[in-house]
C-alpha cells in the first residue's frame, strides 16, 4: 500500500507550504506544475513560502494534458534536478505532475485549487492521447490544500466534484458483482471507505443549497483516493459510470467536465444496478450540478451510444455493463426512464 505521509487542510494557509514540505521531505529544490491562471493567484505568496524555508524552485507551465505537452514538460523537469515534484492546480496540473514524477521516479506533492476531482490524493492520472481510462501513477507523498482557494474557484468545479463523489455509489456496487461473479479481490475497508465518501456528501446535501461544505466536499474526495491507494487499484472509485465517461469523452471530446460526465453516469448506473438512482440526482441538484444530458450539452445520440461501447473500452473490469447487453434502444429508454434524457 503506498498512501499520502501527511494531509494538510486548512484555510488561509497556502504561506506555509515551504514548512509543509520542509517538514515532509526537506527538499532543497523542488519542481512546479502549475496553469498560467493559478500561478497568478500564487505565485507570490508560494515562491515567498519557499524561499523563507530556504526551498529553490523552478516553475513550469501547463496549458494542456495531451501526451505530447507532458512530455515536453517532463523534460524541462528532468533538467531541473530537483528533490520532489509538486502540482498546482486543477485536474490538469496535478496530473501532469503525478505522471511525471512517477517517471522521474521522484516524489510528488498534491495542491489542488479546486475540488473538481478524485484525483487530488489518489494514485491515478489520465492523459489525453493515452488509455481511454486513468492508469496507475504514484501516490502523493503529501497533499497540501487551503480552503480558501478552493472557495474561490467556479462553483461548477465544485459541483463537479460531487458528481465525481457520486460515482462512489455505483463504482462499488460494480466490485462487489466482480467479486461475486468473477472471484474478483474485494477489499472490505477500501470499498466502505470510498462509500462513505459518497454517503456523507448525500446525507449533507441538504445545506448545500444555501452554502455547499467545501472542506467536507474536498476531504470526502480525498478519502476516495485514500481508497484507491489502499485498494490498489481504482475498483472501489471508478466503475461503469466511468466508462461511461471515457466513452462519451471517446465518441466526443469535450463535452462537460469529467464528475459532471461521472454523476450522469451514476444516476444511469444505479438503475440498472437497481440502487436508488433518486438519491443521487437529488444530491447533484441540491449542490447545482447537471443531471440531465441537455445540461452539459450531451446529445442523445452520444449518450446512448456511449453506454453501448463503454465496456468495451475495458473488457478485463466487470462491471453490470457486463451483464447487459447494451442497446441503442434500450439506452434512450434508461436515459428517458431517469429524466436523464
Ligand atoms: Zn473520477
Amino acid at each position: 500500500m503506498e498512501l499520502p505521509r501527511q494531509i494538510v487542510v486548512g484555510e488561509k494557509n497556502i504561506g506555509e507550504i515551504g514548512n509543509f514540505l520542509r517538514g515532509l521531505s526537506d527538499p532543497a529544490k523542488i519542481s512546479l506544475v502549475s496553469g498560467d491562471q493559478v500561478r497568478r493567484i500564487t505565485h507570490e505568496k508560494v515562491s515567498r513560502s519557499l524561499a523563507g524555508s530556504k526551498i529553490r524552485s523552478v516553475w513550469h507551465r501547463c496549458t494542456s494534458n495531451d501526451v505530447d505537452s507532458a512530455e515536453k514538460t517532463l523534460l524541462e523537469i528532468k533538467r531541473d534536478v530537483s528533490d520532489l515534484i509538486v502540482g498546482i492546480g486543477g485536474g490538469r496540473s496535478v496530473d501532469i505532475a503525478k505522471m511525471i514524477a512517477f517517471k522521474l521516479k521522484r516524489p510528488f506533492v498534491s495542491v489542488p485549487t479546486s475540488a473538481s476531482h478524485d484525483g487530488i490524493a489518489s494514485p491515478f492520472v489520465s492523459l489525453r492521447g493515452d488509455k481511454p481510462y486513468s492508469i496507475i501513477a504514484t501516490a502523493p507523498l503529501g497533499v497540501f490544500v487551503d480552503i480558501e482557494i478552493l472557495k474561490k474557484a467556479p462553483h461548477r468545479l465544485l459541483a463537479s466534484g460531487c458528481g465525481d463523489l457520486m460515482a462512489k455509489v455505483t463504482a462499488v456496487r460494480d466490485w462487489e458483482l466482480a467479486r461475486d461473479k468473477v472471484g474478483e479481490y474485494f477489499g472490505t475497508y477500501a470499498a466502505n471507505l470510498a462509500s462513505m465518501s459518497a454517503k456523507i456528501v448525500i446525507d449533507n446535501s441538504k445545506n448545500f443549497k444555501k452554502r455547499p461544505d467545501v472542506r467536507m466536499i474536498v476531504e470526502a474526495l480525498i478519502s476516495s483516493g485514500v481508497a484507491a491507494c489502499i485498494a490498489g487499484s481504482s475498483r472501489p472509485c471508478s466503475g461503469a459510470e466511468h466508462l461511461f465517461s471515457h466513452a462519451v469523452d471517446y465518441l466526443h471530446p469535450g463535452i462537460g467536465l469529467h464528475g459532471e460526465k461521472c454523476g450522469i453516469g451514476a444516476i444511469l448506473i444505479a438503475k440498472l444496478q437497481g440502487q436508488d438512482w433518486k438519491k443521487i440526482i437529488q444530491m447533484l441538484k441540491n449542490v447545482g450540478a447537471p443531471t440531465t444530458a441537455r445540461e452539459i450539452g450531451l446529445q442523445p445520440e452520444i449518450l446512448a451510444e456511449a453506454l453501448c461501447i463503454a465496456q468495451s473500452l475495458r473488457p478485463e473490469r466487470y462491471t453490470i455493463l457486463s451483464e447487459i447487453k447494451m442497446t441503442r434502444q434500450k439506452a434512450l429508454v434508461l436515459a428517458k426512464s431517469t429524466g436523464v434524457l
